[in-house]
This record gives C-alpha cells, structure tokens and sequence, in this order.
C-alpha cells in the first residue's frame, strides 16, 4: 500500500524486501515517480493570474455554479514536469524495439507527419464546400487506388476507423448481398487461430459463430472447413498470414469452395505487411479484407489509435460498400454521400462514421506508399519475413518453436513455453525482458500454443537491433528454463512490479476518489 506524505510524494514505493533500500522521492535516478494530478494539484493553486471581474449582474438566471468545480491547480511548470514525467513512463516506437506480435510496431517515417501536417490537410473541415479540398479528397482517392491496386480488388471503403472495424464493414457488406439474394444465412465460420475480433465482429453483427480446427502444422484443416459449408453458411472469416505466422497455402481452394456453396470469404488482412507486394488477395478469391493503415503503412499506432481500417471489396460485394466515396466526375473530385436509387452504390448499407475516415492516416498512408514505390512495398515485406525467421532461426535452440518444421515463418516467429523450468512461464519472460529494455512481445495468443510468445520484428530493425534482442530473449529464457528464482519477480527496474492485470482489466477504477473517501467506501 503507498502512502502519499504531504507533498504529493510517494516514498518506497517500490521497496522490496532484499532490495537497496528505496529512495525518499520514490523515484530510482532518473526514472521519476509521479502522483496523479490530483494529488499533487490544490484546488486554490492556478497557473494564471486573472483580475477580478468587475461586478455585472448575472444572466445564468440561478443556473451558475455555486461551488469549487474542483479541478486540480498547478503552477505552469508543475503542469509542464507532470506531463513531460508521465509521457516518459510510456514506452512507444521512437524508445525501442517493440516486438509485439500481430501489431506490425514499425517506425513512423517523419515524412508522414510532415506531410500530415500541411495545412491544406490539417486545418480543414470535413463540412468544408468541396471546391476547397480537392486536394485532400485527391489524396483519398489516390490511396484508394493504390490499396485496390495492390490487392486485387474492385473497390475500396475508406471510412472504418480501425482493423475490427474494417472487419464489421466488410460482414455489413456480406450481409447486404445476402440479403440482397433474399438468402438467409445465419452462420460466419471462423478457424480457432483467428484474431480474437473475427468472431466477436461476427457474432456482432448478429451470426452465429463455429470454430474451424487447425492442423498439427498450424493451418487451417481445409477438409473440416470444406465439411462444414453448407446452405447455412454466410461467410468464412480467414487471417492470412494466419497468426501462428504462416501463409495459408490453401486459401484459393478455400475460397473456391465457399463460393460453390454460396458463401463469402472475408480475410483478416492485418498481417498484410508480410505479403504486400508480394500476393493479390483478390486473385485468392478473398471478397472483402480490411487492411491495417496503423500497421503495414506505418500509420501511428498505439494507445487506442487513431487507426484506419479500409476495407477491400470484390465484385461481388462492391455494390453494398457504405458511403461515403470519393469519385471523380468531370475532372473533379466529389464525395458520394447519399443512396441514390439506379446508381451503382444503390445496395450500400449506409454509413459506418460520420465522416469520411481518418484523414491524417490517409495522408500518412499516402506518403508511405509514395516514398517506398511498388518495388519499394515488396520489399519490405521481404524485409519483414527475413528479419522474423532469423528471429526464429537464432531462438529456436533455447525456445520450443512449434511450427518451425512447417516451412519459413512469414513476418512473426512464434515460440511456445514448452521447456521452462517447473513454474516457470511465458509471463516471467515477458517481465525478464522488461528488466532488458525491451517491450515484451506478444504473449499467450494466438490460444492455439501453449504459452505462446508471438514476436513481429517488422522490417524497420537493423541486424545490430534484432542481434541485441536475441541476445536478451536467449538471455532471459535460458534463465528461466534454469529455474533462476529472481526472474519470478522480475520486472526489478521498472516503476511498478507485477500488477494484478486481471484485477484491473475486470474492476479498472477510473475515477479519482479523495483518500478520505477512497477509506470510507473500502
Ligand atoms: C490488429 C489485428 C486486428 C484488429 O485491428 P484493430 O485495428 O486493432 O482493430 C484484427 N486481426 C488481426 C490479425 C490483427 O493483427
């Protein structure tokens, strides 16, 4: 239990048995402890000096504040030390290597916020006359084209803010054209590897979701799948790259036979980064597939977003895609916002956003794209692929690699927990590599691997920074596979030790409360 003395502070808060003896501050050398700003602020401090307004009688007709609005005072360098002290506690790409898996953490090239930053981009509205933004209605058709072009596809919706997003307009749009054929079919089949989204977007929108097993290799078992299809069957939902790493091989001869049995196939698309430039999903048979901005073009990413998640959509589905779309009419730009009965879009199922999506990811997207060019796209998911195989290749001696007999890894390495030392588990890696200097990677999914350690190097790490990765992950695991007692309580140099992260996922508390009151309600 902390205490907080007078000043705000909190000392020896980490103190721990055995330990050097904790500092007064709290804070160990530069690592600065810092309270919540309601415990370091006072209601009767403030960092302005306003005059007292000169008297005028009310117009608030008995509707004006009577008391203390009870927000926290702070002098302006108080105010500028809280924020900078709390933005240092945030690990983030610009700090280190980030290598949680399924989340594609690569570096955001300057250029992009550069770029992002225009004003003609920045400062304008999205109620703005469109004759002022043709510029920026430009940029989304030039993305669109290029997202089309690269995977395949007939069309584009631009609008979903995020990957589970993407995932709702893309079954939306299943949806629309089944109903569009005046069929009534109530079941999406989702394999047990997929990303935890694919069912909970399904079952969302109302379908009821069944699980396809996997094969030993770590694909999806084609002959249960293809067992399955029947009348009752919507839609299949397939991540490829799937999340064990691999390539679905046998997604054409999937597709095929969801389509023969009246079905749609959807792809989860957020591993995009390890095939872009490499493989057209739309020559897969895939119909609808969102795609991550905020991970294969390098979008920021992180601490809820923003993300962008544009769907791509096959001729099939293209009809019923939501609104609104940029089109091009007479050498102008021009934004699709409402149904209009004979045209094209007739079938749309309306709209997911208020606006037309993010346009600052857009931009970023944009700039991303253009400055790697198509031969540039390629390789970085080449780039991405090597560097997670020879993640893979250089741990697979220490770590159990369960599918590292089934063909080179795509952009994530995967490693299971079988091997640790008795007690020992994934989760004392994971705070042994935080002791390191490194943000853990992606641990105990996909659920199909026992303790499963999902690392995701992405392209933008050098070998010196993969090479000092290894060296620590080696480091840690052959720790815990000799059962070295004090990684079960690391992370030792960190601000907080092991929280109780199923407390505080279950019961988050998310309201300050005064300690007078916090004691009295406990
Ligand atoms: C990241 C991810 C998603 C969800 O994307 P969000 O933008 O976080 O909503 C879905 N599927 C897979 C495989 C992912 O990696």
């Amino acid at each position: 239990m902390s205490t907080i003395n007078q000043s705000g502070w909190r000392p020896q808060m980490n103190a721990v048995e055995g330990e050097a003896a904790a500092t007064f501050t709290g804070n160990r050398a530069l690592m600065l402890e810092e309270a919540l700003i309601f415990e370091i602020g006072s209601l009767d401090t403030t960092g302005v000096d306003f005059a007292d307004a000169p008297k005028a009688a009310s117009r608030l007709g008995g509707l004006e504040r009577h008391r203390n609005i009870g927000l926290p005072g702070l002098s302006e360098p108080e105010a500028v030390r809280h924020y900078t002290r709390l933005s240092r506690q945030n690990y983030g790409i610009d700090l280190g290597f980030f290598p949680l898996g399924s989340c594609t953490m690569k570096h955001n090239p300057r250029l992009n916020e550069r770029m992002a930053r225009l004003p003609g981009f920045a400062d304008i509205h999205p109620l703005q006359p469109i004759d002022t933004v043709q510029g920026a209605l430009e940029v989304i058709d030039q993305l669109a084209h290029w997202l089309v072009t690269l995977t395949g596809m007939k069309a584009v919706a631009m609008s979903p803010k995020a990957g589970a997003h993407g995932e709702l307009c893309g079954i939306l749009a299943i949806k629309a054209a089944l109903e569009a054929r005046g069929e009534d079919r109530r079941v999406v089949l989702v394999p047990e590897s997929a990303h935890g989204t694919n069912p909970a977007t399904a079952a969302f929108a109302g379908f009821a979701v069944e699980d396809i097993p996997a094969t030993p290799d770590g694909r999806v078992d084609v002959a249960a799948l293809t067992a399955r299809l029947g009348p009752d069957v919507a839609a299949v939902m397939i991540t490829n790259p799937n999340t064990c790493g691999l390539f679905e091989r046998d997604l054409k001869t999937i597709s095929d036979a969801v389509h023969e049995a009246g079905g749609y196939v959807y792809c989860d698309g957020a591993n995009f980064n390890a095939i872009v430039g490499k493989v057209r999903p739309g020559d897969l048979g895939v119909d609808a597939m969102h795609i991550n901005l905020h991970k294969t073009f390098s979008t920021p990413h992180g601490g809820g977003g923003p993300g962008s998640g544009p769907v791509v959509l096959s001729e099939a589905l293209a009809p019923f895609a939501p609104l609104p779309f940029v089109e091009q009419q007479d050498g102008k730009f021009v934004l699709i916002e409402e149904e209009t009965a004979g045209e094209h879009h007739a079938g749309t199922f309306g709209r997911m956003v208020s606006f037309h999506g993010q346009m600052g990811m857009f931009t970023r997207a944009l700039t991303y794209i253009l400055s790697h060019g198509a031969d540039g796209l390629k390789q970085v998911a080449e780039d991405s692929v090597l560097n997670a195989n020879y993640v893979l290749r250089s741990l697979e001696d220490v770590l159990d690699a369960p599918f590292a007999n089934s063909g080179p890894c795509m952009h994530e390495a995967i490693f299971s927990d079988h091997g640790l030392a008795e007690g020992f588990s994934t989760l004392d890696i994971a705070k042994g590599l935080i002791d390191e200097g490194f943000h853990p990677m992606t641990v105990y999914f996909p659920l199909v691997v026992h303790g499963a350690m999902l690392v995701e190097p992405t392209e933008t790490e050098s070998k010196a920074a993969l090479d000092q990765f290894i060296g620590a992950f080696r480091s840690v695991a052959q720790r815990a596979k000799a059962g070295d007692a004090a990684l079960k309580t690391a992370p030792h140099f960190a601000p907080r030790r092991r929280l109780d992260e199923t407390l505080a996922a279950r019961k988050p508390v998310l309201v300050w409360k005064e300690p007078a009151q916090a004691q009295a309600a406990e």
